[in-house]
């Protein structure tokens, strides 16, 4: 697709336009903590694109709108008890982790919810997919789309010198929104990318460019996203009780974190925010008599994990005690252990499966309109249909990922690593902790990319990956509130398989509606 400007920027007003965009994000909290040489007290600007990224502005509209139906499947998936133990049935027997939430689900049914509400913060993530290359005729194809949407504005032709590679163009179409997954937990970047759309608008704009700065969509997402915490806490009708933020022993995404903390603090100034690790609330936590938590002496109305999505932020029982304790509250906590385990990869490739759909929703356009979004995706567990899928994959490698029940990045395995990967483990049970899913070929682009540390932007080919933020309140019974809430964009670079903004091989990026 293309640039919103065009490319190669001269080399000059590049270095003055990267300047300024520099210091637009370090003023604006486009920041995170280093990693590599840790100081509490600094912080440098995250990576970021310099342009925002082309994206079609039909897909971007139907993600949007997409997000309510998908918050509400994801809602009555939540709740349905019987759905979420089957499907996670051969996954626990293999996968500890998954088994330690699942138990801590059944500890807590048994004994009676003391809460029914939940509140899901939600992003789910979709790529573009064009698919792999189908010969001259889809290249010609793609060509022309390009050339009719260039006309208008600055393109990166031919005649830049800089396309000379065929397949740039083999992977140029414009591609339909295909989901990648769905977060139900600690779902990052909602504070930090409501404050990039507006400098890469001040980018444009420096660059002489307001004609095109109604292109980047506006992204609330922060508000959105604290507004819910509010409604929750009103909810939760104790007004003195506090949200809690449930975050690592070190916190690199702090900024991200840390708006949300200030925008509840700035649209209600009576609500406050306690920060907590697990390890914390383990310590200084109680229930009373009445399942009301509290922790270091304040009550607790909403729970808002920021951490516990992964197994190494459990180092010891005492962490485990803390979320089984805080499952057991009264408090309304985002996720909750069954919207934590809505959210798994498994779940994700079990309502792929025909008919499964149906039994949550009875709208044929809107089960067609959620169709349109899955990839394949293929079950591993030993057994037959496991089976197909691993000769598939082993005959195919490079159209497959194969996924593990786990979140943060970092942990799929790609193309040729998947044959000897599944070979040590296709005769265990082990492979039933693992799904596959064909891989999504995103369009690829041109873009700037900024790096602290990195003098120079460097102009490199990237790949797009779309969040959409959503928030569902309710219970088994109704939905109280369920919104579309905002976006995000990540792009990496196009040859790399995972892109974690923080491992700065991905970087944040807003859309621009092409
Ligand atoms: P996590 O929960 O760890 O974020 P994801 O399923 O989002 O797991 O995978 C991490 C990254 O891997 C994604 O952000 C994306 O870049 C890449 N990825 C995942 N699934 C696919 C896919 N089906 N096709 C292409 N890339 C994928
Ligand atoms: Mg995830
Ligand atoms: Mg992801």
């Amino acid at each position: 697709m293309d640039s919103c400007v065009p490319l190669p920027m001269e080399p000059k007003v590049l270095q003055e336009i990267t300047e300024k965009a520099k210091d637009y994000a370090l003023m604006h909290g486009i920041c995170m903590r280093r990693k590599d040489a840790f100081d509490r007290d600094a912080l440098h600007f995250a990576p970021f694109l310099l342009l925002p990224s082309a994206f079609p502005k039909g897909e971007f509209e139907r993600a949007c709108q997409l997000q309510t139906i998908l918050n509400e499947l994801m809602h009555k998936v939540a709740h349905d008890r019987e759905f979420l133990i089957a499907t996670l049935a051969q996954t626990v027997k293999v996968d500890e982790f998954t088994r330690r939430l699942v138990d801590i689900y059944n500890t807590v049914a048994q004994e009676g919810v003391a809460q029914p509400l939940s509140l899901g913060l939600l992003r789910s993530d979709l790529m573009l997919n064009v698919g792999p290359c189908d010969g001259p005729a889809f290249c010609c194809w793609h060509q022309v789309e390009i050339n009719t949407i260039a006309s208008g504005f600055g393109w990166l032709g031919p005649a830049s010198g800089l396309i000379h590679r065929s397949d740039y163009f083999l992977c140029c179409g414009k591609g339909v929104i295909q989901q990648v997954e769905f977060n139900s937990i600690a779902s990052s970047f909602g504070g930090i990318t409501s404050y990039l759309y507006k400098a890469h608008k001040f980018v444009l704009g420096e660059l002489g460019r307001k004609d095109l700065l109604d292109r980047i969509p506006e992204n609330n997402s922060l508000s959105g996203l604290s507004g819910a915490m509010l409604e929750a806490h009103k909810i939760y009708n104790q007004p003195k009780a506090v949200i809690l933020f449930i975050v690592e022993d070190v916190t690199y995404n702090i900024c991200d974190q840390k708006f949300h903390e200030f925008k509840i603090r700035e649209m209600n100034p009576d609500v406050f925010v306690e920060r907590k690790t697990l390890t914390e609330v383990a310590n200084e936590g109680h229930l009373d008599n009445q399942k009301r938590l509290f922790v270091d002496g304040k009550e607790i109305a909403v729970i808002y994990f920021r951490c516990g999505y992964s197994p190494d932020q459990y180092p010891s029982e005492r962490e485990w005690d803390a979320r089984l304790m805080m499952e057991r509250s009264m408090a309304i906590k985002s996720p909750s252990i069954h919207y934590h385990l809505a959210g798994t990869k498994k779940v994700q490739q079990e309502l792929a499966l025909p008919g499964t759909l149906e039994r949550f929703c009875d709208d044929p356009e809107k089960i067609k309109s959620i169709k349109s979004i899955f990839t394949g995706l293929y079950t591993l567990d030993k057994g037959e249909e496991g089976d197909k899928s691993v000769a598939m994959a082993m005959k195919n490698p490079e159209r497959f990922v194969l996924k593990p029940q786990r979140e943060g990045g970092g942990n799929n395995t790609y193309g040729d690593d998947i044959p000897p990967f599944l070979e040590s483990i296709k005769d265990s049970e082990e492979r039933n902790a693992y799904i596959l899913m064909d891989r999504i070929l995103p369009p690829k682009t041109m873009n700037y990319v900024v790096r602290p540390g990195h003098e120079k932007a460097e102009l490199k080919e990237v790949i797009s990956e779309l969040g959409i933020f959503g928030y569902v309140i309710g219970d088994q019974n109704r939905i109280i509130s369920n919104h579309q809430v905002g976006h995000m964009l990540r792009t990496k670079l196009s040859h790399v398989n995972e892109g974690g903004v923080a491992a700065g091989l991905g970087a944040l990026d807003s859309v621009f509606l092409v």
